[in-house]
C-alpha cells in the first residue's frame, strides 16, 4: 500500500495524474488527511468509485495506532507501530490555548544521555519523513474528534532530530506547506542536544524555532550528562547559538533538567547566566523526570525555586516546566517503549483500547 503522506502535495498531484486521476483530487485528499480524516470512505467529496479505488491502493500513512494512554492532566500518549514492528511514541499536550504535539524523529537514540530513558534503548533506526508526518496525522485525528487541532509541534520525543536532518526537513516542509499541514514554521521547535555542524545547516534551511538541551554549566558535568559534549563542548555549542539566525524578537530556548546535587547549585545558576550572556535566550527549567534504573533524582522543589530566582539576574525569561503526563510515562526523557512494561508492572488499566 502506498502511503499518501510519503508524498508532498506537489508530488501527489503528479502521481495521481500519472495514474489517470484528476490532479486536483490530490489536494482534496491531502486536505482531508490534514484535517484528521484517514479513511478514504469518509472523504465525502470523492465519488464512491474513487473512494474504493484509493482504499484498495493507498493508505493514509505507514503507522498503526496501537495504544493510547490518557494522563490525569489531559496529556495523551500515542503508541504507534511501524510497518517493521517497532514502536514509537508521540505526546499530545493540551494547555489553555495551545495543543502541542511532541513527536519522535528516530526509533531510540544514539546519544545516550545518562538521565534519559530513550538513551537506554540505543538507536534502532531513523524515522522516514512519512513516519514523522504520520505521527502528526494520528494526533490530528485524535484531536479532530474533540473539534480541536494541533497548534504547536515540538521535536522533543525520541531521537535526535539533527542526526536525521534530511527526513526531518522533508517532513517539516510538508507540515508547513499551505496545501498540507499549513503550520507556521514559528510554531515548530526543533530540539537538539547540540550537533553543532548540523545546527548551522538547520538555520540555513528552515525558519523553525530552536531549542538546545544544555543541562549543565561545566564541560565536566555535561560530558557525563550529554556524552555528545565530548565532541561539541559547551563553548562550541554556544558559539553555534550565537551564530544561529534568529529573527528579531525571537529567542533560542535552553532546556535545563534540574538534577539533585548534579547541576542545581547556586554556582550553576550564576554560571548559566554568564554562559548565556548576549544570546537571545529563554530558559526552560525541567525538574528531572525520574525513571526506573536511573541514579539521578529530581531537585527538591525549594531548590528549583531558588535556582529559578537566581536566574532572574539574567535577561532571559525563565520558566519552570511542569511535568506533564508522567503518570503514563509520557514526560520528557520517559519515552522508551515503556508502555507495555508499565502496564504489566503496575497492572493499571490506563491503556485505552484503540478503536
Ligand atoms: N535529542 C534532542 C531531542 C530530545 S528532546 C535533544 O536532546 O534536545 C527531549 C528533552 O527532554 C531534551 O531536552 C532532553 O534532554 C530532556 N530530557 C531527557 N530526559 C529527561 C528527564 N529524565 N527529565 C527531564 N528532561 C529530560
Amino acid at each position: 500500500m502506498n502511503p499518501i503522506v510519503a508524498h508532498t502535495p506537489a508530488e501527489l498531484r503528479d502521481v495521481f495524474s500519472a495514474e489517470g486521476l484528476e490532479g486536483y483530487r490530490a489536494a482534496q485528499v491531502m486536505r482531508w488527511l490534514f484535517r484528521g480524516v484517514r479513511d478514504f470512505g469518509e472523504m465525502s467529496n470523492l465519488s464512491r468509485e474513487l473512494q474504493a479505488r484509493l482504499s484498495r491502493e493507498w493508505c493514509a500513512g505507514p503507522l498503526a495506532l496501537v495504544e493510547r494512554h490518557l494522563s490525569e492532566d489531559g496529556t495523551e500518549k500515542l503508541a504507534l507501530e511501524t510497518a517493521d514492528g517497532a514502536r514509537i511514541e508521540s505526546v499530545i499536550i493540551p494547555e489553555q490555548e495551545r495543543r502541542t504535539l511532541c513527536i519522535s524523529s528516530q526509533i531510540g537514540c544514539s546519544l545516550d544521555c545518562s538521565f534519559c530513558a530513550t538513551g537506554r534503548m540505543g538507536l534502532l533506526r531513523n524515522l522516514r519523513a512519512d513516519e514523522i508526518l504520520d505521527q502528526f496525522l494520528h494526533a490530528t485525528q485524535r484531536l479532530a474528534a474533540r473539534g480541536e487541532r494541533i497548534s504547536h509541534l515540538v521535536f522533543m520525543g525520541m531521537g535526535e532530530p539533527l542526526l536525521n536532518l534530511r527526513e526531518v526537513v522533508r517532513a517539516i516542509r510538508v507540515l508547513t506547506d499551505p496545501d498540507a499541514g499549513g503550520l507556521s514554521p514559528r510554531r515548530i521547535t526543533v530540539s537538539t542536544a547540540g550537533v553543532v555542524p548540523r545546527m548551522e545547516e538547520l538555520g540555513l534551511t528552515l525558519k523553525t524555532r530552536l531549542a538546545v538541551s544544555l543541562h549543565a554549566t561545566t564541560d565536566e558535568v555535561r560530558d557525563e550528562l550529554v556524552p555528545l559534549n565530548r565532541r561539541f563542548p559547551i563553548a562550541r555549542l554556544l558559539e553555534a547559538c550565537r551564530r544561529y539566525p534568529i529573527p528579531r524578537r525571537d529567542r533560542i530556548s535552553f532546556e535545563y533538567a534540574l538534577i539533585r546535587d548534579v547541576n542545581d547549585s547556586d554556582a550553576d545558576a550564576r554560571r548559566l547566566v554568564r554562559l548565556l550572556h548576549g544570546i537571545p535566550a529563554k530558559i526552560n527549567l525541567i525538574p528531572l523526570n525520574e525513571h526506573p534504573g536511573s541514579p539521578y533524582r529530581c531537585s527538591e522543589p525549594e531548590r528549583v525555586e531558588r535556582f529559578a530566582a537566581a536566574l532572574a539576574q539574567s535577561r532571559a525569561p525563565v520558566s519552570v516546566r511542569r511535568s506533564r503526563g508522567s503518570d503514563v510515562f509520557a514526560a520528557c526523557g520517559q519515552l522508551a517503549n515503556l508502555s507495555q512494561r508499565q502496564d504489566t508492572e503496575t497492572g493499571e488499566g490506563r491503556a485505552l483500547a484503540v478503536r
